[in-house]
């Protein structure tokens, strides 16, 4: 069963622009992949038919198995929940230590306390940031910042992690200390799609990747065949 699968996607904005035309691929459990492409490509417009921020023009995406056509009204919330999503600005509540940031997801699923406490401090200690649970975001560097932001997008465990150009904002070395982690998810059941305009790093990460020129889908690279790309 694939947790991901885009048949014959196309995306046409309101005012005529074609963002996405006829996208068809498939990402398996535990999959983790890159999509590439230069600004404009549809990169951002793909993740957001996953969590459904937009809505396809045509063709469908099916989330494990689902039509997410049918998901509509108060299932999309339900949906949610099983999709992570980090977002380059990260978008941390600043008014909420690190600890509330991440429980977050925790606690809209009514959790008991007792068990938030204990699978967020794994997460963050998981993360490098059991020093920080009572931080400010402000108070935190920007690598620290990104990584609240994936603790929050898997501490409920979902079956997909989506993630928006991640390391926009962070120096080559930071960025690849983010790269690796999302790297250790697949290990863990979760299948990770990570949109990335730097094409140089993408390749230094040997997964497979998706290529998107002008909203098509212009090659599907398996890992053993990057060093020619
Ligand atoms: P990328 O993430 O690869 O930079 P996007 O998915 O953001 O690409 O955008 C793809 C194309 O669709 C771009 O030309 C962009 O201007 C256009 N676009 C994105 N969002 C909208 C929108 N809400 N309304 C109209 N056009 C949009
Ligand atoms: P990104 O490349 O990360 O998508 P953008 O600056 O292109 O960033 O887009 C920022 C936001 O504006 C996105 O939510 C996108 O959907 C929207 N957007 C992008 N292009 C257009 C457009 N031509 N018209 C309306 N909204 C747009």
């Amino acid at each position: 069963m694939s947790v991901l699968r885009f048949d014959n996607v196309s995306k046409q904005y309101p005012g005529g622009h074609v963002a996405l035309s006829d996208v068809s691929f498939e990402v398996e459990p535990g999959e983790m992949l890159f999509v590439t492409g230069h600004s404009g490509a549809g990169k951002s417009t793909l993740l957001k038919l996953i969590h459904l921020a937009e809505r396809p023009s045509r063709g469908a995406v099916l989330f494990a198995e689902r039509n997410l056509l049918k998901v509509r009204g108060r299932r999309v919330p339900l949906h949610r929940r099983e999709v992570g999503v980090v977002f380059q600005d990260h978008r941390l509540l600043t008014d909420r230590s690190v600890f509330e940031n991440v429980a977050l997801p925790l606690i809209l699923r009514g959790m008991r306390r007792g068990e938030i406490g204990k699978r967020v401090r794994s997460v963050l200690e998981r993360l490098g940031l059991g020093a920080r649970e009572r931080a400010l975001p402000t108070q935190l560097s920007a690598g620290e910042q990104q990584r609240v932001g994936i603790a929050r997008a898997v501490v409920a465990e979902p079956r997909l992690l989506v993630a928006d150009e991640p390391t926009g904002n962070l120096d080559p070395a930071l960025s690849a200390e983010i790269m690796a982690l999302f790297s250790s998810l697949p290990e863990r059941g979760t299948s990770v799609l990570v949109a990335s305009h730097d094409l140089g790093l993408v390749k230094r990460m040997k997964r497979r990747v998706l290529v998107l020129d002008h909203g098509q889908l212009a090659d599907d690279i398996a890992p053993e065949d990057l060093a020619d790309a």
